[in-house]
């Protein structure tokens, strides 16, 4: 239920958030100064404690999950070991209510060389904070827990509970993972206790996100039979085997992908149709052996509408194909990751809730979009069970993991007001 606010309970949370601004891009700051790249996963424990911390001073009641090495081994398989920790902080209400969780993950890529900037600085310059992670997405954190300090700060108590949560390996994806996944799985969110969850990525302040893409990342193996480089009509080549296969893939299922298009807008809009790209090729030791193996990494994403059983379908019946065009040809097919689409629907009271502060904020309608990659929504929606479940965030999506990576302070505190006003319209305020 959307519980209209009074127009100077709106203003208040308005000039609430604008003055809040430095406070909120320090906070920021602070957490880009946190190099919790992954992988392999640096430096979670204290990025889960500046976040925790904060919460405390705010009046949360905050809580650490410690991830148990046999636990870190299970569920972050190319985390090298280190430590897991998630933190959640509870701003609750004594009498019962709705429970708001907004999500956030602690995570950032590698840099890579070629930035103008110390890339862990969070430099301000130019309306803008500079760092990894700046848009992908330590900004929504920071928006997210700014956010109920306007209402508080406005003078006003939300009615029901507000849940903040800070996760790890969000960008390590997984069936299963030690982030959003260990929470779902724990019962930290769950349908009939958990109402409304908002994942604060990155997809431009002006769009409400209603899902994203599947995908599957997966690995094709070709097996030959080795041979001296002299005699090769000795041996089988697991490399041209290989070529073929991946010529009959770009020539046959490429354009057939490319045709096939999401049933709703995908920002950016390049990446509308469904697609298949091979990432990583191994294969061969040295000039003169025939090669007896080569494994090729491929992406396969797909549009809402499509399923992961057909999906495989289509990559298997090419390696039947070549195992019936060319003698010898023999291959393994395995995944390392697999999603579903994920869509949610528009009418319910979260999405009328944003709706409705993105029109008071930024004085037009939202677009309903669909996110390119993948994200924790998956396991919210999927596992969780929990249908109000939408990502909105500051930043742009094409900042994401990109040399000199930065947002504005202006969409920063935007994303705060509309997040602001949603929470209060949701859950009631007095
Ligand atoms: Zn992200």
């Amino acid at each position: 239920m959307v519980k209209p606010l009074q127009p100077q309970q709106a203003q208040a949370i308005i000039s609430a958030a604008e003055a809040l601004t430095d406070e909120a891009v320090t906070f920021l700051q602070g957490l880009i100064r946190i190099p919790t790249v992954n992988p392999p996963g640096h430096a979670y424990p204290e990025c889960a404690h500046y976040i925790g911390e904060h919460l405390r001073t705010t009046g949360y009641e905050v809580e650490y999950l410690e991830l148990t090495p046999a636990e870190v081994e299970e569920l972050a398989p190319y985390g090298g070991n280190m430590p897991r920790t998630n933190v959640i902080g509870r701003l609750a209400d004594p009498r019962p209510g709705p429970v708001l969780h907004f999500n956030g993950h602690m995570d950032v890529v590698p840099v890579g060389p070629g930035w103008s900037t110390d890339p862990f600085s969070g430099e301000l310059r130019d309306g803008r904070v500079f760092g990894r992670g700046a848009s992908d997405m330590k900004g929504g954190i920071a928006a997210q827990i700014f956010a109920v300090e306007a209402i508080r700060r406005a003078g006003l108590t939300l009615q029901g509970t507000i849940e903040q949560s800070g996760v790890v390996d969000e960008e390590s994806t997984g069936n299963r993972n030690a982030g959003m996944g260990f929470l779902v799985e724990r019962g930290y969110i769950a349908a009939g206790k958990t109402d409304y969850v908002v994942i604060t990525e990155p997809l431009n302040v002006d769009n409400v996100c209603l899902g994203h893409r599947g995908a599957i990342w997966g690995e094709i193996t070709t097996f030959g039979l080795p041979s001296h480089g002299s005699t090769p009509e000795r041996g089988v080549n697991a490399v041209e085997h290989m070529a073929h296969f991946i010529d009959a893939a770009t020539r046959t299922l490429k354009p057939r992908l490319q045709q096939r298009l999401n049933s709703h807008p995908v920002v950016p809009a390049s990446a509308s149709a469904a697609s298949i790209s091979f990432n990583i090729i191994q294969g061969g030791t040295n000039t003169n052996s025939v090669p007896d193996s080569c494994s090729a990494v491929f992406d396969r994403r797909l549009v809402v509408g499509e399923d992961l059983e057909t999906a495989r379908q289509e990559i298997t019946s090419i390696l039947e194909q070549c195992a019936r065009d060319i003698p010898g040809f023999r291959y393994n097919y395995s995944e390392r990751y697999a999603t579903v689409p994920t869509w949610v629907s528009a009418e319910t009271p979260l999405v009328a809730a944003f709706t409705e502060a993105v029109e008071e904020v930024l004085g037009r309608t939202p677009g309903y979009v669909c996110s390119p990659g993948t994200d924790d929504q998956r396991f919210v929606v999927h596992n969780a069970g929990i249908e109000q479940c939408i990502v909105y965030g500051p930043g742009e999506i094409i900042q994401t993991h990109n040399i000199d990576e930065s947002l504005a302070v202006a969409d920063l505190v935007a994303s705060i007001k509309v997040m602001a006003l949603a929470a209060a319209s949701l859950l009631g305020v007095e």
